[in-house]
């Protein structure tokens, strides 16, 4: 049997974080951490398509935290202790510097996620803390000294805290390890996903992007916006996946068979889209040579198609029913989605530890003192953007902070 201060469970971007962290507050305390797989930080390496989108330019707490379907309320609170520019300070106080991108996202400049992989284990062997591979923890209790312990197959450790770091969990079974403690935990649904459409024709017009849409799920007053891209099994691109994150349960419970309403002009009011329509009636040239808000030619005229336009027309011919159709199908124009793919570069699962089991101030446990958590295995997800690992940043840094201050 092994002791331990603190004894860290998965050796991802939350819990290498997280013991960093630990060890550069509680200077003399002997941590560890257990990681089940033969390599730490495994979905850091593939993250950003093996680039790594680290955190995002919004650190705001407020702002941050809209990004954030699940733990929306949670992570403002918690992002005043420790946000993306204190990310970013951090990397660059160790010679990583980070890029920034047109769409807000931070890269290392290296363009390489093992540069941030390098910069972990050089902190994890700096700080002295032992990285234990090929231990896959089956079981966590708290004996009645108020210590825990925890076991793999081949070994028993006995910890004065621990950190549960063990990150998304596809099925409610990921959970067993802790099937000693009386925590709700949140069913796991998937999140970031892109929408198939197998009966529609839109997908003919693959590879068509259109920079600003929203979308929508039929029913729900929220929609999400931002580039729509057209593919070849139905719609992907931010806006497709904000939306698939932001209805991850709705779509669920749906059994992802849904009615999808796309805005293709990004505006919000009917009036101003009405406008334009009035003023575009004004126009000689033919409805084809004449799309608007910027709209590729063959997705106009698939559009205008639908309205009902005939291909030959003038914009002046426009009768007032055509005006009324093109309305409708700029601003709610309906598509049947059925069935989702995971998105390749990036997916999360949603579901997780309770929120509310967890005090934010600290990341311990509310119900069992000395049991902390970080990263994906709590109720929190994100979109895309580097939002997740800034999750995963910010909930690591709070409890390597507090793990041992009451000792
Ligand atoms: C392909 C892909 C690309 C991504 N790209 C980005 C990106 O660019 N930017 C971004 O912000 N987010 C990205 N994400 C999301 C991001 O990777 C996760 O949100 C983040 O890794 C969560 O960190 P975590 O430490 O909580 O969990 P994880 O990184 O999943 O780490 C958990 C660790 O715990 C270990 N573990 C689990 N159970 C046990 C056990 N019983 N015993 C011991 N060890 C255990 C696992 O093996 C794993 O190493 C991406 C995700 C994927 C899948």
């Amino acid at each position: 049997m092994k002791k331990v201060d603190v004894l860290v469970i998965g050796a991802g971007a939350a819990g290498c974080f997280s013991a960093i962290r630990a060890s550069e507050s509680f200077k003399e305390a002997k941590i560890t951490i257990l990681e089940r797989s033969s390599k730490a930080l495994a979905k850091v390496k593939i993250s950003g398509g093996g680039r790594c989108n680290v955190t995002n330019v919004i650190s705001e707490p407020a702002e941050l935290s809209k990004h954030y379907p699940r733990g929306e309320r949670f992570l403002k609170k918690a992002f005043y202790q420790f946000s993306s520019n204190d990310m970013k300070a951090w990397l660059e106080q160790r010679n990583i510097p980070l890029k920034l991108y047109p769409d807000g996202c931070y890269f290392p400049v290296s363009n390489d996620s093992q540069t941030i992989i390098d910069c972990f284990l050089n902190e994890i062997r700096k700080n002295g803390i032992e990285l234990l591979l090929n231990q896959r923890v089956e079981s966590v209790r708290k004996l009645d000294s108020g210590m825990f312990e925890v076991t793999t197959p081949e070994m028993v450790f006995q910890a004065a805290k621990v950190i549960l770091t063990t990150g998304g969990q596809p099925k409610i079974s990921g959970f067993e390890l802790l099937k000693s403690f009386d925590l709700k935990i949140v069913a796991p649904v998937p999140s970031l996903f892109t929408f198939n459409m197998p009966d529609e024709s839109v997908k003919e017009l693959m590879g068509i992007v259109q920079e600003n849409a929203s979308v929508k799920i039929v029913g729900q007053k929220w929609s999400s916006n931002g580039p729509l891209l057209i593919t070849h099994w139905g719609m992907s691109g931010p806006a497709v996946l904000k939306c698939s994150a932001f209805g991850a349960r709705i779509l669920e419970e749906k059994q992802y068979r849904s009615k999808i309403a796309v805005n293709w002009t990004g505006e919000e009011s009917q009036e101003t889209v009405r406008e334009t329509i009035r003023d575009f009636v004004q126009s000689n040239k033919l409805v084809a040579n004449s799309p608007l808000y910027e709209i590729k030619t063959r997705l106009w005229n698939y559009l205008t198609e639908k309205a009902g336009i005939p291909a030959q027309f003038k914009c002046s011919e426009l009768t007032a029913k055509h005006q009324n159709k093109l309305l409708e199908v700029l601003m709610n124009d309906l598509y049947s989605m059925e069935g989702k793919t995971t998105f390749k570069e990036e997916f999360v699962t949603a579901g997780g530890i309770d929120l509310n089991e967890i005090h934010v101030q600290t990341m311990e446990s509310k119900k069992y003192p000395g049991l902390f958590f970080a990263g994906e295995v709590m109720d929190i997800d994100g979109v895309t953007g580097g939002f997740n690992f800034q999750a995963a940043w910010t909930t690591a840094a709070i409890a390597g902070k507090h793990v041992l201050q009451n000792n």
